[in-house]
């Protein structure tokens, strides 16, 4: 199993490396994150073991268990699941990153409940990027207005936008709304914001997304294998 997962993380790093060049990115511009939700630690462990860092999970209580697992291990851990209000110091106090940030809200009290020993908390504004795909995510005429507000709060540092397209075969398809998307976070920085991620792409997609301005993509079934 070790062997298979580091070899899958080997295949995954060199389609984005592929990608980047075939879409003129600069090498490196793009970072994988390896989404583990609902896989055991001892699979996050194998990809660690291979040299992975940068670890997505979906649901508060599953990630906290696989962290006091591999607390040993020196893993990077970003929140990407919707996040309900009563789950928000859980995350500010044990992850690095949310992405997944789509109300004015939920920033204010990841805000509050980051502790001051810690870092700010890196976060990303979820765009509702094609409307009919899914509730979750801010629309896109809201988001100026609150990613200046959350740019504001004390313990937080706004990163960038993440969205979730809905899914698409062809690669023109798919990279309309990470178009879009990369358009919003170009029109931020004209307001003066100081953004450097756009967190999209999938399993099925990332190549779409790296042709239009991914900087980090989130792989859960490339890396994994499917999810049951
Ligand atoms: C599960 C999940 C992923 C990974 O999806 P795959 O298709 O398995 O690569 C990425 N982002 C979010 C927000 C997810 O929930």
């Amino acid at each position: 199993m070790t062997v298979d997962l580091a070899a899958r993380l080997q295949a995954v790093l060199a389609q984005i490396r592929i990608a980047e060049q075939r879409f003129h990115r600069p090498s490196g511009a793009v970072r994988l994150l390896a989404v583990g939700k609902t896989q055991p630690a001892a699979a996050i462990a194998a990809l660690a073991a291979a040299g992975q860092r940068d670890f997505g999970e979906n649901y508060l209580q599953e990630a906290l268990d696989k962290m006091s697992e591999l607390a040993a291990l020196e893993l990077k851990w970003h929140f990407i699941g919707p996040v309900q209000a009563n789950k928000t110091r859980g995350i500010a106090e044990h992850f690095a990153w949310v992405h997944s940030v789509d109300r004015l809200k939920i920033a204010e009290r990841l805000s509050a409940q980051r502790p001051d020993h810690l870092p700010p908390l890196n976060v990303c504004l979820q765009v509702n990027i094609d409307r009919e795909a899914s509730k979750q995510g801010l629309d896109e005429a809201e988001v100026i207005e609150i990613a200046h507000a959350v740019a504001a709060l004390p313990r937080l540092r706004l990163r960038g936008l993440m969205a979730i397209p809905a899914p698409a075969t062809q690669l023109t398809d798919q990279r309309r709304p990470f178009a879009r998307l990369r358009e919003i976070s170009e029109q931020l920085t004209a307001t003066g914001l100081a953004l450097d991620t756009l967190s999209m792409g999938m399993s099925d997609d990332l190549d779409a997304a790296i042709a239009e301005g991914a900087t980090l993509v989130r792989i859960g079934t490339a890396l994994f294998g499917p999810r049951f």
